[in-house]
């Protein structure tokens, strides 16, 4: 390793491969070295259960991906990313066999909500519509050497940066308010936290402006497009080569890490820049093979590619809670998705794939099959008896697939207090660190978790800014 090339990025997850692809753009010399056999991290497809049948391990659904400013602005079709759409982004069931949906439109979404939220749910959308471009690119890039295109917009957003609960208050009826919590769930944090508002929200403006398709052939296609793109740009992979040290690395005049900080900091040698980061809950998910369809009762369910079940919004607190206070899982919230609804490339014919997982507290070692399987029954009976065969990952195999997820954390840093929105820590550029020539780009830095690119985006312009200073 003794080529001298401009940056050497560490990590080969969608920051990585951004950060890498943002700067091969501009003009330099970028070699990306990555731990695993095959570039992806989170965005990644596998034969996790029976030959035939593609997994992905992490993330399936892509609002941000299809919405990401980052991404837009490549030629990521050129390089075989076809993004799919189901009827429906996504689907609430509850017990009565009813459904709220999420759908690309307001107007149907409202309805799904009954007449008594309808109205609520439509003022709350309204001043947000048709501004996605803008909006993305404001929230998604926020950055104290910025200034935002549309500040009204982002300021209107900012003002929900108020507690879901909070935002819960104008509704009347459960399934608004439980469709809401599960949106803010994926903050994996509990509904009384700021921000938790402004990111739900941003769940359902995204389903309404660009949908939450899958990736045709698995998540794994995304990672493939922009390693291909930045190999036409010049750039250079190397997969398999694990980094321990910095001085493993060829000379570069700077250095990208799309790692953890406490990685970045062992590795680079930057003893305890990171020491206050605090990493939060895990997840336990499951990927099944199914013989058919998931056979939810509620019609809308089947309709569409994101299922979330939890049928109250204080049952959906609750599980989050408990994943963050560190206790076992009672009735986990889940998040499902049933990508062969519209990708039958991923199984064998009439054949399909699914996953769900459920919140728990980081290095948790139970078992959460039972529980999840029983809150799938409950919405889908007769689903046991589809399943032809199941992958499971806790903490343990969630850190052991990715140096990055610590004690099993998918999110790569919790979500709480100023970590929040100051990620890694409180700083005006949140990609540069404590050695001029060291970066970090991955989801522990702003705007955090999500198959978008832009934690990648934002480090690369601070790379190109120290670089071309
Ligand atoms: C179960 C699950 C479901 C998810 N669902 C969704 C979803 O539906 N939609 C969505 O948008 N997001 C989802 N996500 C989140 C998404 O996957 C992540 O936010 C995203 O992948 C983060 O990208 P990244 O580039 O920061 O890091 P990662 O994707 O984690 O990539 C980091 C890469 O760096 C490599 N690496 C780490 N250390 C080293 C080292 N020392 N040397 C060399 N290489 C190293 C790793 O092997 C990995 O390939 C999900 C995540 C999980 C776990």
């Amino acid at each position: 390793m003794t080529s001298m090339v401009d940056v050497v990025v560490v990590g080969a997850g969608p920051n990585g491969l951004t950060a890498a692809v943002e700067l091969a753009r501009r003009g330099f010399a970028v070699e990306v070295f990555e731990a695993r056999e095959k570039i992806g991290g989170g965005a990644s497809t596998e034969e996790l259960t029976l030959p035939g049948y593609r997994h992905d391990p992490c993330s399936s659904g892509h609002p941000f991906g299809i919405g990401s400013p980052a991404f837009r602005k490549m030629p990521l079709a050129r390089h075989g990313l076809e993004w799919l759409h189901a009827e429906l982004p996504m689907a609430h069931p509850f017990d009565d066999g009813t459904a709220a949906v999420l759908s690309r439109s307001v107007g149907e979404t409202a309805m799904s909500l009954g007449p008594r939220d309808a109205g609520a749910y439509r003022r709350l959308m309204e001043p947000f519509l048709g501004k996605w471009d803008t909006l993305s690119q404001d929230f998604l890039s926020l950055s104290l050497n910025s200034l935002p295109r549309d500040p009204v917009t982002l300021f209107r957003l900012g003002k929900f940066g108020l507690p879901m609960s909070v935002i819960n208050r104008r509704f009347h009826d459960e399934k608004a308010k439980a469709m809401m919590a599960g949106l803010a769930s994926h903050a994996v944090s509990p509904m009384s936290s700021f921000v938790t508002g402004a990111l739900g929200l941003t769940f359902a403006i995204a389903a309404h402006a660009v949908g939450w398709p899958v990736a045709k052939g698995g998540s794994q296609s995304i990672s493939d497009a922009l390693g291909s793109y930045l190999r036409e740009l010049g750039g250079v992979i190397h997969t398999g080569v694990e980094v321990k040290r910095i001085d493993e690395l060829p000379p570069a005049r700077a250095y990208v890490f799309d790692t953890s900080p406490t990685a970045l900091a062992r590795i680079a040698g930057l003893g305890n820049a990171y020491a206050n980061y605090r990493y939060g809950p895990s997840c336990f998910k499951i990927d099944y093979a199914l013989d058919g369809p998931v056979p939810w009762t509620a019609a809308d369910a089947r309709r569409a590619g994101t299922v979330h079940v939890g049928p109250t919004a204080g049952e959906i607190d609750d599980s989050v809670r408990r994943a963050v206070r560190g206790d076992d899982p009672k009735t986990p919230f889940l998040i499902t998705v049933q990508p062969t609804l519209v990708d039958p490339t991923r199984a064998p014919e009439g054949k399909h794939t699914f996953w769900a997982y459920g919140h728990v507290p980081n290095g948790w070692k139970g078992d959460a099959t039972d529980l999840i399987e029983r809150q799938i029954e409950r919405f889908a009976p007769g689903f046991r008896d589809l399943v032809l065969a199941k992958a499971i990952a806790g903490p343990p195999e969630m850190a052991a697939r990715n140096a990055n997820y610590v004690g099993g954390d998918f999110a790569c840093g919790a979500f709480s207090g100023l970590q929040t929105l100051l990620r890694p820590k409180p700083a005006r550029s949140p990609w540069s660190t404590v050695h001029p020539r060291v970066f970090i780009c991955s989801q522990a830095t702003y705007p955090g978790p999500g198959v978008h690119g832009m934690c990648g985006q934002n480090a690369a312009k601070a790379v190109w800014r120290a670089l071309t200073r």
